[in-house]
C-alpha cells in the first residue's frame, strides 16, 4: 500500500498527517507520555511535528527537543511565531529562543502564527533574514483567509510562503469554498490543524456520528482515522493531529494507508455538507 503524501517541493514529499503539540508541556507529569508519544510518531515516519512558542509558554517545544534528541535529521521541524514578534529582531530573538528550546540550530518551517502586529513586508523581511542565518530553512503563515493569502501574493517576495497552516476537519469545512482551491491553484501545501476537532460538542458529534462510525467499521477502523483519511483527501493537504498516546499515534500513521471510496465521501457530504458560499475562516 502506498501512503499519501503530500508534496512541497520536488525535493522535499512528507507523510500527509504529521503530528501536533498543543498542550503537551503543560503538566510535568504528562511528559514522559508525550516525548514517547512524538518518538513513537517518528518511529511510523510521521516526520512532520508543528509546535510554536505560545504553546505552553515555549514548554511544548522543550518537550520535541527531548524527543528529537539525537535524531533531529529525522523530523522535519516546525513552529510559529507570535505576532508581536513577527518583525525585526523581535523575530530574530522569538526564532532564537525556540530553537534554544528545541535544542537544534535549525527549523525546518517558521510560520507566522497569525496576522497581526507587523506589516507583511516587515514579516517577510524577517523571515528572508532567518534564513540567510541558517536559523531556518523556509517560512509560510497560519490562520490567513484566502483574501490575505491575495495581498500577501501581491508583496516582493510573498510568493515564497512554503504553506498556510489553518483549522480543517470534517466539520468546518469553510476552506472548500476559495482557500484550499487557491492553495491548490498555487501548488502550495496547506497544513490541516485540529483534524479530529479537538474538544467540545463538535468533536464528540463527529466521533459518535452514526455514517462515520459504519465507514470505520467498514474500514476496520476508528472514528478518528477516518476523519484523519477525510482531510487528507485532497491532493496537498498535510493534517496534524496532536496525540500524546502511542495508541492513537499508531492510529494515526496508520490513517495515512486509508482511502475513502466515493460512495463513502458522498455519504460523509450528506452528514456534513460542504459550503455553499464563503465562510470566515474558522479558527476554533
Ligand atoms: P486535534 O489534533 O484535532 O485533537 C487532539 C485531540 O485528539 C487530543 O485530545 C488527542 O488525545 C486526541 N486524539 C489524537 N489521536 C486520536 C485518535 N487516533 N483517536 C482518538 N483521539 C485522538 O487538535 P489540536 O491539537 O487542536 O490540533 C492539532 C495540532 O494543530 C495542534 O496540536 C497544533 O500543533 C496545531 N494547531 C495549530 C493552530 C494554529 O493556530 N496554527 C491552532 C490549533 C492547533 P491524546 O493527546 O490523549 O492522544
Amino acid at each position: 500500500m502506498t501512503e499519501k503524501q503530500v508534496i512541497f517541493t520536488q525535493q522535499l514529499r512528507l507523510p500527509a498527517i504529521g503530528q501536533g503539540t498543543w498542550y503537551m508541556g503543560e503538566n510535568t507529569s504528562r511528559r514522559r507520555d508525550e516525548v514517547a508519544a512524538l518518538q513513537a510518531g517518528l518511529d511510523l515516519g510521521l516526520r512532520l511535528i508543528d509546535t510554536a512558542e505560545m504553546y505552553a509558554d515555549g514548554a511544548a517545544e522543550t518537550i520535541v527537543g527531548e524527543a528529537l534528541n539525537g535524531r533531529r535529521d529525522e523530523a522535519f521541524l516546525v513552529s510559529k511565531v507570535y505576532p508581536w514578534n513577527a518583525g525585526g529582531q523581535k523575530a530574530i530573538a522569538a526564532c532564537e529562543g525556540s530553537l534554544r528550546r528545541l535544542k537544534t540550530d535549525y527549523l525546518d518551517l517558521y510560520l507566522l502564527h497569525w496576522m497581526g502586529d507587523y506589516s507583511f513586508e516587515e514579516t517577510i523581511e524577517a523571515m528572508e533574514t532567518l534564513i540567510d542565518q541558517g536559523k531556518i530553512r523556509r517560512w509560510g503563515v497560519s490562520n490567513l483567509d484566502c483574501n490575505d493569502m491575495q495581498t500577501l501574493w501581491q508583496v516582493a517576495g510573498g510568493q515564497h510562503c512554503a504553506t498556510n497552516q489553518v483549522l480543517y476537519h470534517l466539520a468546518s469545512r469553510g476552506i472548500e469554498y476559495d482557500l484550499l482551491p487557491w492553495c491548490q491553484q498555487q501548488k502550495m501545501p496547506l497544513m490541516a490543524y485540529s483534524p479530529l476537532a479537538q474538544a467540545g460538542r463538535l468533536r464528540r458529534d463527529l466521533l459518535s456520528n452514526t455514517v462515520v462510525n459504519d465507514i470505520a467499521h467498514a474500514h476496520n477502523a476508528s472514528a478518528a482515522q477516518i476523519l484523519l483519511a477525510w482531510v487528507i483527501r485532497h491532493p496537498g493537504v498535510i493534517a496534524i493531529p496532536k496525540a500524546a498516546n502511542v495508541a492513537h499515534v499508531e492510529q494515526n500513521a496508520a490513517a495515512l494507508n486509508i482511502t475513502l471510496s466515493a460512495s463513502e465521501l458522498m455519504a460523509l457530504d450528506n452528514a456534513y455538507p460542504p459550503p455553499k458560499g464563503k465562510k470566515a475562516l474558522d479558527m476554533a
